[in-house]
C-alpha cells in the first residue's frame, strides 16, 4: 500500500467526503487522526472504521478556526500517531443568504471555517512536514470558485480564496518535497448537498454531463492519489471531480 506508514490529518472527517477520503487514506496503509467539530459520535464511528482496516486512529475535537484548538489537535495526533504527513482541509460550512441580507457572522463562519481554517492547520502542519521534508496537503475547494453561485458569496470567496492559499503553500514549501493541491468537488451527495431546494437539485442535475450528482468516494479516490508518492510532480494544481460540471 502506498501510503503505508505514513499519517493523515483530516479536517470534518465525522461525516461526508471528510469521512471518505479518511477511509480512503487508511486503505492505502494510512493512519488516521479524524478531526470533529461537534459530531464525536461520527467522529469515533469513522475512526473505528479506519481501525477496523487493520489502522491507527484517534479522532480529534478542534474548531479549525481557533489557532489554540488547531495546536492542541496536532500535538494530540502527533502523541496518538506519531506524525502527521499528510493534511487534507476538508471542513467546511454554507451559511446561503442574498449578498445585501447576508450577515457579517455569515460571511465570517464560513470564511472562517474553510479558508482561515486551513490557513491555521497548514501553518502548524508546515512545521512537521518541513522538519520530515516530505508532506501532502490537499484542500477541498469547490467548483464554486469558479462558478460563482447564488446567495453564496461568502462560500464562493472562501473556496476560491483557498486556490490562492494551495498554490502560495505548493510555492513556498516546495523546496521541502511538500506538495499542495486542490480538489473542487461539483455536487456530491452528502449532509451539505441535502439541505438544497429540490428545484435547485433538478436544475443543477440538468447542467452536469454526466447526468448524476457525485458521491464522497469519487472525491476521496482522487484524495488518496494525490497524496501518494505517485502524485510527487503535482503541485499547486486544482482539479474539478464534477461529472463536467464546470466543463
Ligand atoms: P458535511 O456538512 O457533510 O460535513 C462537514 C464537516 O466539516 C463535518 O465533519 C463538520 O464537523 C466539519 N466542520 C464544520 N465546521 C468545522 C469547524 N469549524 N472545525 C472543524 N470541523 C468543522 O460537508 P461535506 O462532506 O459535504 O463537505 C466537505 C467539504 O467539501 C467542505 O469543505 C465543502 O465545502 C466541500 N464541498 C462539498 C460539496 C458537496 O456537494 N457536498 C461540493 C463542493 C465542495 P461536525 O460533524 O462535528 O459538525
Amino acid at each position: 500500500m502506498s501510503l503505508e506508514g505514513k499519517t493523515a490529518l483530516v479536517t470534518g472527517a465525522s461525516r461526508g467526503i471528510g469521512r471518505a477520503i479518511a477511509l480512503a487514506l487508511a486503505r492505502e496503509g494510512a493512519d488516521v487522526a479524524v478531526n470533529y467539530r461537534e459530531q464525536a459520535a461520527g467522529a469515533e464511528e469513522t475512526a473505528a472504521a479506519v481501525r477496523g482496516q487493520g489502522l491507527k486512529a484517534v479522532a480529534v475535537q478542534a474548531d479549525v478556526r481557533d489557532l489554540a484548538q488547531v495546536k492542541a489537535m496536532f500535538d494530540q495526533a502527533k502523541q496518538a500517531l506519531g506524525g502527521v504527513h499528510i493534511l487534507v482541509n476538508n471542513a467546511g460550512i454554507t451559511r446561503d443568504n442574498y449578498l445585501a441580507f447576508m450577515s457579517e457572522a455569515e460571511w465570517d463562519e464560513v470564511v472562517d471555517t474553510s479558508l482561515k481554517g486551513a490557513f491555521l492547520c497548514t501553518k502548524v502542519a508546515s512545521r512537521l512536514m518541513t522538519r520530515a521534508k516530505w508532506g501532502r496537503i490537499i484542500n477541498i475547494s469547490s467548483d464554486a470558485a469558479f462558478l460563482g453561485d447564488m446567495q453564496r458569496a461568502n462560500y464562493c470567496a472562501a473556496k476560491a480564496g483557498l486556490l490562492g492559499l494551495t498554490r502560495a503553500t505548493a510555492r513556498e514549501l516546495a523546496p521541502y518535497a511538500i506538495t499542495a493541491n486542490a480538489i473542487a468537488p461539483g455536487i456530491i451527495e452528502t449532509d451539505l448537498t441535502k439541505a438544497l431546494p429540490d428545484a435547485k437539485r433538478a436544475a443543477m442535475l440538468g447542467l452536469i454531463p454526466l447526468a448524476r450528482f457525485g458521491q464522497a468516494d469519487d472525491v476521496a479516490a482522487l484524495a488518496a492519489f494525490l497524496a501518494s508518492e505517485a502524485a510527487a510532480y503535482i503541485t499547486g494544481q486544482v482539479f474539478s471531480v464534477d461529472g463536467g460540471l464546470n466543463l
